[in-house]
């Protein structure tokens, strides 16, 4: 049986830290590694390029910016869509909704703020423009059954869930 390394149709877990250039905590998995399926844009394709061909036990540090993460911020002002509009729930800042673009595919937006008659909104996502600092220990490996490789992501042990 040869080591396993981090490829395209492999279910690769990992704990990570993600922090910003300053240092702060962004993110990290908790007790249990976060899972995801190598070769379909599970996670930013900076981290993924650096996890490539590294095996269980591996600990790498990863620089990724914008680019190769969340993308530029877009320069574009917010925009306020009518609070009415949210069907009698009150948005928080942070909240994540999702739009149909012109071509129907749906198109992630954020609330960034929310006063009495609307609430503001941008496309740019929340780590856009951000320069992402990973600390990375791979835990596991194993290959994707079939069902995964087909779905596009991993499935938990207790058979098929969705995020
Ligand atoms: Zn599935």
């Amino acid at each position: 049986m040869s080591a396993l390394v981090a490829a395209a149709d492999h279910v690769v877990s990992f704990h990570y830290t993600l922090k910003n250039a300053e240092g702060q905590i962004l993110d990290a998995s908790g007790e249990a590694p976060m899972d995801y399926l190598h070769g379909h844009d599970n996670i930013v394709p900076g981290l993924e390029r650096a996890l490539t061909g590294h095996g269980v036990g591996a600990s790498l540090q990863v620089e990724v910016p914008p680019a190769d993460a969340y993308g530029e911020k877009s320069g574009r002002a917010d925009q306020k869509v009518p609070l009415s509009s949210f069907g009698g729930g009150t948005p928080q800042v942070g909240d994540q909704f999702a739009m149909r673009d012109p071509r129907g595919r749906p198109q992630p937006l954020w609330v960034t703020a929310v006063d009495a008659k609307n609430v503001h909104i941008t496309f740019d996502h929340p780590l856009a423009g951000v320069t992402l600092f990973f600390e990375v220990a791979i835990a596991a490996i194993r290959p994707a059954t079939s069902e995964e490789v087909a779905h596009g992501h991993p499935h938990g042990p207790d058979g098929h869930h969705h995020h």
